[in-house]
């Protein structure tokens, strides 16, 4: 702990962003990173508690404060290093976690937690303009044959371990480029997408085969990779969009597409990649746009929507408003329910709580309206509530079941239940192994159902050290 008094003598301070005016006109990320000796500052908040619930509350078990207090003393280079050893991107979740580190900092009993986010970013970012990210390929091959199927973040972090600890590995991945919802689903104004890229190199370089453009159980059969490979991970994300309007009145008009129907859309077009064949291209231009749900793909909606020259945005959310401040000796140091703004609804957007669409109604097939009523605190209407709101772009982001039931889930019949994982498997399995076939292990969304790019992260590792492991006996790798 470089500093003993600096949570004392010094603020919390943040990254800002660009003014909306300046930043709609784009799609590039926003956030304005502090100086060096911000940084520097901000780092010797740290108190180093005896306890770093900080660890606990990071599912990757970043040591926060050991790099904090590298950080402060100004080596860059050993706090990178030490935050590469538990983590594969943190200029990833350095830009898009929402932090649950800082809801544990114990400084956030004051509600002024270290801004942990923003000296992760620092260090990865710092440690890529300086050149000390290298590929780090094995001293030795085993000889065994890995394939992975999907490349997001569960993906791409098993891949990196399962390189360098040797083994021959394959991605097989079914969009034109790898990356997964980090490149296709969150939107470059929250994190470029050269982001990703630059570490695919350094995975390439470190033995990592990417086949890309290849639909494992269509254009490929699972079984096969199965048979080629001494084991097998699955990490092909949770997919499957929940719909709870599909008996709703006008649930056929045009206008109503899943979120990840129309972000998908615009991060190919900043990337100039062609879109889907056959694909309807979606646009909020001068549309009256309401988004449902109101978790992050929600927000990245409105973003999106706004910088498309939407007329409007409005958000329906079917929970209550959550309080403006938690009860932290009911919550800390565990992730609190709390109202939270995020930079999209920062743009514009209006949002509705306790409200619940009931239908739909349009002119020439396409839809005008979203109806509406307002709900209670157990979610039931509210006689005498209802109305109605212009509609002429309608986006679902309420969620994901699960994978998409056909392919490889067919394939091996793996037994899907509803909230997306495979059945006899829960999110406190060790082995990331599935029933099925002693070669077959799964991480990632797929296995938690629908979570966090860090949770991701973190899975794909720990699937790694258990497939390292299966192969040799034994392991190196850290969980
Ligand atoms: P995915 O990232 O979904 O990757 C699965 C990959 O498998 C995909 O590339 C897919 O194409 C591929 N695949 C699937 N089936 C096949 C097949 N049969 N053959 C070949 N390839 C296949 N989390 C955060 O922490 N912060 C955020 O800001 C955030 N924003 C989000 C925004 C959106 C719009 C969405 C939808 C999610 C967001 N999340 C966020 C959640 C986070 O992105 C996921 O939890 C995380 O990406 C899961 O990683 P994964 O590797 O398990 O799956």
């Amino acid at each position: 702990m470089g500093k003993p008094t600096g949570f004392l003598e010094i603020d919390r301070a943040d990254r800002k962003y660009r003014p909306v005016e300046e930043r709609l006109k784009h799609y590039k990320e926003f956030v304005v990173p502090l100086s060096e000796p911000e940084i520097k500052k901000q780092a010797a908040r740290c108190m180093d508690c005896g306890i770093p619930y900080c660890h606990n509350g990071c599912p990757v078990n970043n040591q926060i404060p050991d790099w904090n207090d590298l950080v402060y003393r100004g080596d860059w280079k050993d706090a990178a290093d030490n935050l590469h050893s538990t983590n594969n991107f943190p200029e990833v979740t350095g830009r898009i976690c929402p932090a649950p580190c800082e809801a544990s900092c114990t400084l956030n009993i004051d509600d002024k937690p270290v801004t942990i986010k923003t000296i992760e970013c620092s260090i990865a970012d710092r440690a890529w303009e300086e050149g000390w990210v290298q590929p780090l390929p094995p001293e030795k091959k085993t000889g065994k044959k890995v394939a992975i199927i999907g490349s997001g973040p569960a993906g791409l972090a098993a891949a990196q371990q399962l390189a360098r600890a040797g083994h021959d590995v394959h991605v097989y991945e079914k969009n034109a480029r790898p990356g997964g919802l980090l490149v296709y689903g969150i939107p470059d104004f929250k994190m470029e997408k050269d982001v990703i890229a630059r570490r695919v190199k350094q995975m390439e370089a470190e033995g990592v085969t990417f086949h890309c453009g290849i639909h494992v159980g269509q254009d490929l059969s699972a079984k096969y990779l199965e048979s080629k490979h001494d084991a097998v991970l699955i990490a092909i994300g949770s997919e499957q969009p929940f719909d709870f309007f599909a008996k709703s009145p006008g649930r056929n008009l045009d206008g109503l597409h899943y979120a990840m129907e129309f972000l998908p859309q615009q991060n190919r077009r900043n990337a100039g990649e062609p879109q889907k064949p056959k694909t309807n291209e979606i646009s909020a231009k001068d549309k009256h746009v309401i988004v449902i749900g109101g978790g992050d793909t929600g927000s990245d909606c409105i973003g999106t929507s706004f910088r498309q020259g939407a007329k409007s945005v409005t958000q329906l959310e079917i929970m209550p408003m959550p309080p403006e401040k938690e009860n932290k000796a009911l919550s800390w140091p565990h992730w609190p329910l709390k109202l939270r703004i995020s930079s999209s609804q920062a743009e514009g957007a209006k949002t509705e709580y306790s409200i619940s669409t009931t239908g739909f109604t349009g002119e020439d097939g396409k839809v005008k309206k979203l109806h509406y009523t307002r709900v209670n605190s157990n979610l039931q209407p509210v006689k005498g509530t209802e109305g109605a709101l212009d509609a002429d772009l309608v986006l679902f982001a309420m969620g994901f079941s699960g994978p998409v039931e056909t392919d490889i889930v067919k394939e091996f019949a793996l037994p899907v239940v509803p909230r997306g994982r495979f059945k006899g498997l829960d999110a406190t399995d060790r082995d990331y192994k599935l029933a099925t076939s002693p070669k077959l292990f799964c991480a990632g969304d797929i296995r938690r159902g629908q979570s966090l790019v860090v949770w991701a992260i973190r899975e794909g590792r720990q699937a790694a050290h258990a497939i390292d492991k299966f192969l040799m006996g034994s392991t190196v790798l850290p969980r």
